[in-house]
């Protein structure tokens, strides 16, 4: 089954006093994103993800096109009753708590009393807020507050959740518990799409992705075949190394430094296994063999970066 399908959708900001010339922010976008997929919305700022999914949600209107979620027209009031959204920079009522906010939100579902504290329960200890629940938002740090925005986001236990840099203000271990999150949620079945800059969350968690760049699709389908960006090292860490690993090491491979007490080495792909057996042989400790890539940065900037800017300002 289709749980998004977008067909010709197309925004026009009104720019400037007299609102007479505008900014293309969406351009023609065609997108259709299958049940139980998580889909990575990814390009460099300003390339319209925000305004895809906020025209999703009828948030803002199309200045053309329209849009299929969970098979209805996306005007359906009630198809929005299995949707969930975390938009970029959430606003709350801060001098709730996140107890009592997240109780609104599920009383804007016509949850039941009943219903609301057992959801709000699970999901505080599921976002990791249960000490502070019941602290005004006010004092809540931009990490907590994003952690509130995501239960809000999955209050109505959604069948389709959007959303807009869900990773953005967490530390390593909100990150981790984000990520576990939309796991969780997509064994469930649901169908998740997020927009992102960061490039291992993508490589953990999508199916498929979509580049935009200025409005338009610039790219479609499994990461690797979009972003072109094979792995040409990766890096090694070892624990425990003898000065005799680190020596044979070092005649392998250059990107041998020492940190700590382990070794952190940069191995090229073709020197891999002989790395490897050699930590084996010598009795290493193998800590942890990563890929190493470019990031997103790094390829919006190669891609789009020196790009001739298309006109998108027209005057009407
Ligand atoms: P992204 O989320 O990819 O960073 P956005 O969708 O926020 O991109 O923005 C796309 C383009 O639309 C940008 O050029 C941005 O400046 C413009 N834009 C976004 N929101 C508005 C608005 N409310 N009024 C005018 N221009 C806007």
């Amino acid at each position: 089954m289709v749980a998004i399908e977008i067909i010709n959708l197309t925004k026009d900001y009104p720019r400037g006093f007299w609102r007479k010339s505008y900014r293309r922010a969406l351009d023609h976008l065609d997108l259709t994103v299958q049940a139980g997929e998580v889909f990575g919305l990814l390009g460099p700022n300003g390339a319209g993800k925000s305004t895809t999914l906020k025209l999703l949600m009828r948030l803002i209107y199309p200045t053309a096109g329209t849009a299929r979620l969970l098979g209805q027209p996306f005007e359906n009031i009630e198809t929005h009753q299995r949707i969930g959204f975390l938009p970029e920079s959430p606003y709350f009522y801060d001098y709730l708590t996140a107890r009592e906010f997240l109780d609104y939100c599920g009383q804007l579902f016509g949850q039941s009393r009943s219903e609301r504290r057992r959801r709000v329960g699970e999901l505080l200890e599921r976002v990791g807020l249960v000490e502070a629940a019941d602290v005004a938002l006010r004092n809540f740090s931009r990490g907590m507050l994003q952690r509130v925005g995501i239960a809000q986001a999955i209050i109505n236990d959604p069948d389709l959740v959007f959303l807009d840099e869900p990773m953005l203000g967490l530390d390593a271990v909100g990150r981790r518990e984000v990520r576990d999150l939309i796991l969780e949620l997509h064994a469930a079945g649901k169908t998740i799409c997020f927009s992102t800059h960061v490039l291992p969350d993508v490589e953990a968690l999508c199916d498929r992705v979509a580049i935009l760049n200025r409005g338009r699709l610039h790219g479609l389908g499994g990461l690797d075949d979009i972003l072109k960006m094979k792995v040409q090292a990766s890096e090694v860490v070892v624990a425990q190394p003898s000065p005799g690993l680190v020596e044979e090491l070092r005649r392998l491979t250059d990107g041998v430094r020492i940190a700590g007490d382990k070794l952190n080495l940069t191995v090229p792909d073709d020197k891999l296994y002989a790395v490897i057996e050699c930590v084996r042989q010598k009795q290493g400790r193998l800590v942890a063999v990563n890929p190493v890539r470019p990031s997103l940065e790094d390829y919006f900037f190669q891609e789009f970066g020196t790009e001739k800017v298309p006109d998108l300002i027209k005057r009407l």
